[in-house]
Parts: structure tokens; sequence; C-alpha cells
């Protein structure tokens, strides 16, 4: 697909989030927070849900940790409009508490979708939740700036599970793991593009 039908697909696939009656957290929440971005990019980032500025101004990260989100971007001379940046559930859960197994399963497909639409060459996960979708065993201590490669509905696909940045905020030591992984990511980017078979760090096919 161009760029361009990317963007027509992904505002065709908003829509129909817009229309879905059955997803749940729809009922308390001000906005859908779809995801924005490059629809052509290499990398996309998976958070965890909306918080209180998400829900206001219907853009993922535009808090405190999407403050950080964008300084750890800056690290890694990556605009923030180069990369796709979206949640496990694209509504804000009550009281910002941690969104449940079935609610995540029900935005599932959606976010699926995106993937398969922008077609990224790396996804990050930003916490434990979003990491959960690739590597539902993995512990994020143990895991967190290491390269995986999943099976992920058929094709091949390159996570980088990271903690969240809002826990980074919480936590220096976490800080500063956050920000040598992302030191890390042009270096895996740039091994991706060049052979799959390259990719040096620890690989996981969960199928
Ligand atoms: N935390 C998230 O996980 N996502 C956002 O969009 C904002 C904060």
């Amino acid at each position: 697909m161009t760029k361009e039908e990317k963007q027509k697909a992904l505002n065709d696939l908003k829509e129909k989030m817009l229309k879905d009656e059955t997803l749940p957290l729809k009922n308390g929440a001000t906005n859908l927070v779809f995801g924005e971005g490059n629809p052509d990019a290499q990398m996309f980032f998976l958070g965890e849900g909306p918080g209180y500025w998400e829900d206001i101004k219907a853009r993922p990260f535009v808090g405190n940790a999407g403050a950080l989100l964008n300084q750890l971007l800056y690290s890694i001379k990556v605009p923030r409009e180069e990369v796709f940046i979206t949640n496990v559930v694209c509504y804000r859960p009550p009281s910002n508490r941690d969104p449940e197994p079935g609610e995540i399963e029900a935005f599932q497909k959606y976010i699926d979708e995106m993937i398969k639409i922008i077609e990224p060459k790396l996804i990050v996960t930003l916490g434990r939740f979003s990491m959960g979708k690739f590597l539902p065993e993995a512990r994020i201590s143990s895991v967190h700036g290491k390269t995986f490669r999943v099976n992920w509905k058929g094709s091949d696909t390159v996570v980088v599970p990271m903690y969240h940045p809002a826990a980074a905020l919480r936590s220096g030591e976490v800080m500063a793991q956050i920000k040598a992984d992302f030191l890390k990511l042009p270096e895996v980017l740039k091994e991706t593009e060049n052979s799959e078979e390259k990719i040096s760090s620890e690989q996981m096919s969960l199928v």
C-alpha cells in the first residue's frame, strides 16, 4: 500500500472503531484515542491506555509520560511524527486503573489491523500490558531493551519491550534503563532493515 492508501485505511479503521458500540470503556471516556503518527512508520509504539490528558485531547501520550516519550525520541533523533503511537486500549480506563484482560482483548483486532496496515519494521511495547500481547510469559525486568522476533498473525515481527515511561518518572533506576534501551533502537532498526538473519540480540519465536 502507498502511504496515502495506508492513511485512508487508518481513517476507515478509526471510523469503524468510533461506531463500534461493543467496545468496553467507551461510556466513561470523553474521546476515542485512536493513535497518531506516520502511516508508513518504521517504528510502532504501543502503550497501555489513555490517561486524563489523552482522553481530553484524543491523542496518545500527551501528558507527563508523553513528554518523556518525546524526549526519548529526541535522544535518538527521531521526530515524533515519524513513528506511530497507540495503546492496547483506546478509551481511558476509569481513574487510570489498569486495563483488564477482556478490555485488551476487545481492542486487539483493531490494534492488529493498525499493525497490518502500517507494516512497521519494529514494535516497541511500553509497559507490561502491551508487552503481554507479544511476549505473554516474559518479565519486563529481565527482557526490557532486548530484541525478540515474534511470528505475529503469520508475519515475522520484531518486538522490543520497554518499561512504561510513567514507571520511569517514578524511579531513577527505571529512567536510566529506559534511556539506555532507547539508545539501542536505531541499531536494531538498521539490523532489521539489513537482514532479519542479522538480529543479534536474543530471539524468541512464539509460534
Ligand atoms: N500512558 C499510556 O500508556 N498511554 C498514553 O497514551 C498515555 C499515558
